[in-house]
């Protein structure tokens, strides 16, 4: 019932909402000019990424991926994927043969010392939560093959070679950047000696998003990620990809659609790294980039994904408690701390039916903020509302320019990530921009590629698997 309607309710900003907060609010909302000229300098700096002469330079690195076939349902046997760089680290278990898919899985923590200690940690970590996985179901025999999820941005120099060029998100391992995360897994399985693993494929989420639904959807050109963290690959043509040199044993692809390409991750996080989104940035963006792991890093990411989100909201909260707009003779302490106001707080509190600020009303709960006023509810989920759509029209906006750029009739956009999945309005508002900034001609639709990133690695090291096992026929 509840899906019902939401899916009747138009993402509507409420208009009954305080003035002065509605002013105050004015500079996180993008008029369509602006955002068509985000449109344009996001074009530029994707050519940028992908010409050789400027490539060094660039801040949007449009990798090119080896990804070389898609599956075609003839991948038979039992795969493991890892799937690293989310808002869980997971282990998966996939059976594929004669239409056939079955999946188990696990999730497993990463401590916080981990994630920003040394890497060789890090990789010891991820071997042991591997092997317990294995022992568990009792897989020590098998020479099982694995596809590997890593999603930070690296280079890739193979299927099975991957440089890491900077981490991203809450990571930051000493001794991993500039190096092969294949060679680091390995080296760290090989410290264990008790799991025999035979490693397929190395691929970023975005990959493996598309990878999954382009499996059954062939007009699937574009994979995105709106979840921790938000990026974007898509099927470039040839001609256009510079850093392809055109060696025989290269990433471009033959799409049925007689469409020659290779699938480039752009890692479109690092959009605005070099100034180029100054414009638009406001306080809460300066704020959140000061107080972040990675400053003056991923700066379209910082205002788009789900790591930063929820503390955008509250940076605007504060500023107007600060200014008396909003609970007045409340106690905020709680809202005034660093990090206490999630992301999921935006997606419950939109989820609220018009007029009933019940979700609300428990988030602020949450915070110890007790009697709060239905006009401090309606400031609460305006302030969503706004940063929520902001984060919409900048990852449409580059979701138009990729649609621009491939310029095919019709085109699906595979998309996962906790954000795009758990907020009620994400998918809506995203089609509303996408449709105003797209070349008139293009059609699309943007398709929940159910877990991508896990689905997607097995499927690659599938593919992989199979093509090896053929050349040696
Ligand atoms: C990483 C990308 C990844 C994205 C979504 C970004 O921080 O740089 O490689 O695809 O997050 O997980
Ligand atoms: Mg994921």
């Amino acid at each position: 019932v509840t899906a019902k309607l939401l899916e009747e309710m138009p993402p509507i900003i409420n208009t009954e909402v305080n003035e002065k907060v509605r002013l105050h609010c004015e500079c996180l909302v993008l008029s369509d000019e602006t955002l068509h000229d985000v449109c344009q300098t996001l074009n530029t700096e994707l050519n940028r990424g992908l010409a050789k002469e400027t490539n060094a330079e660039a801040t949007i690195k449009c990798f090119p991926t080896f990804v070389q076939e898609l599956p075609n349902g003839k991948e038979s046997g039992r795969f493991l994927a890892l799937d690293l760089g989310g808002t869980n680290f997971r282990v998966l278990l996939i059976e594929l043969g004669e239409g056939k898919f079955a999946m188990d899985s696990k999730i497993y923590a990463v401590p916080h010392d981990i994630m920003v200690g040394h890497g060789t940690e890090l990789f010891d970590h991820i071997a042991a939560c591997m092997a317990s996985f294995i022992n568990e179901r009792q897989l020590n025999d098998e020479l099982l093959p694995l596809g590997f999820t890593f999603s930070f941005p690296c280079a890739q120099e193979g299927l099975t070679k991957a440089r890491l060029a900077r981490w991203t998100k809450g990571f930051k391992c000493a001794g991993v950047e500039g190096n092969d995360v294949v060679a680091m897994l390995k080296d760290a399985i090989a410290r264990r000696q008790d799991v025999r693993i035979k490693i397929c494929a190395v691929l970023n989420d975005t990959t493996g998003t598309l990878m999954s639904c382009a499996w059954k959807n062939h007009n699937c050109m574009i994979g995105l990620i709106v979840g921790t963290g938000t990026n974007a690959c898509y099927m470039e043509k040839l001609e256009k990809v510079e850093l392809w040199d055109g060696a025989t044993d290269g990433p471009q692809q033959d799409f049925d659609s007689g469409f020659e390409g290779v699938i480039i991750n752009t890692e479109w996080g690092a959009f605005g790294d070099n100034g180029c989104l100054d414009d638009i940035r406001v306080y809460c963006d300066h704020n959140i980039d000061k107080e972040s792991i990675n400053p003056g890093r991923q700066l379209f990411e910082k205002m788009i994904s789900g790591m930063y989100m929820g503390e955008i909201a509250r940076q605007v909260l504060v500023k107007l408690v600060d200014e008396g707009l909003i609970f007045e003779n409340q106690n905020c302490d709680a809202l005034k701390e660093k990090g206490q106001f999630f992301t999921k707080y935006i997606s419950e509190i939109e989820s609220d039916k018009p007029g009933d600020f019940s979700n609300c009303l428990s988030v602020l709960e949450d915070l110890g903020i007790l009697d709060a006023t239905p006009e401090d509810c309606a400031s609460v989920r305006y302030v969503c509302e706004v940063v929520s759509r902001r984060a919409a029209n900048l990852a449409g906006a580059g979701v138009a320019v990729l649609l621009n750029r491939i310029a095919q009739k019709k085109v699906t956009v595979a998309v996962d990530g906790s954000v795009y999945r758990f907020h009620p309005f994400f998918h809506d508002m995203m089609v509303e921009i996408i449709k105003r900034l797209v070349k008139p001609g293009i059609e699309f639709d943007l398709m929940l590629s159910e877990d991508g990133s896990g689905r997607g690695a097995a499927l690659v090291a599938a593919v992989a698997n199979r093509s090896a096992m053929e050349r040696q026929q």
